[in-house]
Formats: structure tokens, sequence, C-alpha cells
């Protein structure tokens, strides 16, 4: 599968559609969710084409990695998440229900979150 430029995530990037930005440096940017599962709902994005998780690990540079996660380590602090705890999800492919195919890291918090996955009725 090759990288859609025309996925919503690009399009935000390229500043084609608006976003509630929270973060942003040269490799990142990170903004709310705009159908948010908690009160905290961000998503943090690489600026690089990257579709998922493996495809940012095995060929994003180290630079964008260390950028990627010292953005999620700051947005933490921020908001501060780190005092009562918060929940990060990157869903990946159709088992995953990745719904956008440009790699991003949910943050959810600022409530419990209950269990991990949904319980089966
Ligand atoms: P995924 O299912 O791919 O892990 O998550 C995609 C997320 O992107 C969803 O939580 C969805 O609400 C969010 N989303 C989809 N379109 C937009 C948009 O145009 N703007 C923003 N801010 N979030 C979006």
């Amino acid at each position: 599968m090759t990288y859609d430029p025309n996925n919503i995530f690009a399009k935000i990037l390229r500043g084609e559609i608006p976003c509630q930005k929270v973060y942003e440096d040269d490799h990142v940017l990170a903004f709310n969710d705009i159908a948010p599962q908690a009160p905290v709902h961000i998503l943090v994005i690489p600026k690089g084409a990257y579709k998922t998780v493996e495809d940012f690990g095995l060929n994003a540079g180290a630079g964008e990695i260390k950028a990627f996660y010292m953005a999620v380590a700051k947005i933490v602090e921020e908001q501060a998440l780190n005092l009562d705890g918060f929940r990060t999800i990157s869903n990946s492919g159709i088992n995953g229900g990745q719904e956008v195919p440009h790699y991003h890291l949910h943050i959810l918090g600022g409530k419990k979150l209950g269990p991990m996955l949904a319980k089966a009725a």
C-alpha cells in the first residue's frame, strides 16, 4: 500500500483543512480530534508521509522519531495528563480499525477510560 497524499491528515498538514492545533514543531503536528472520545483527545502526527506505526518505525529518521516522542511527552505535561494518567492508542490497518492512513497516536485522558478494549455483550 502506497501513501495516499489525499488522506485527511495530509490535507491538514498542507493547510487545506483547518485543525485545532495543540503543538507543532519541524517534525510533528498535534491537534484535537474532531470527534473526541474523552475530555482530552489529541492526535499526534509526524509531518512525514508515513502510513502506520511500523512504517514510521522502519522508515523515519532518528530525529523524526525522537521529535515525535518528545512532542508526546510535552503535550502530556502541558495538559497535566501525567497527574491522573492517560492512554495512547495507535490503530493500524483493517484489524486495528485505522480510518486515516497517516500514522497518528491518539492521546486520551481527562477521565477514567475503562477497559482497553470494548467487551463483547
Ligand atoms: P483512526 O481510526 O484512524 O485511528 O483515527 C482517526 C481519527 O481521526 C478519528 O478519531 C477521527 O475522529 C479523527 N478525524 C477524522 N477526520 C478528522 C478531521 O478532519 N479533523 C480532525 N481533527 N480529526 C479527524
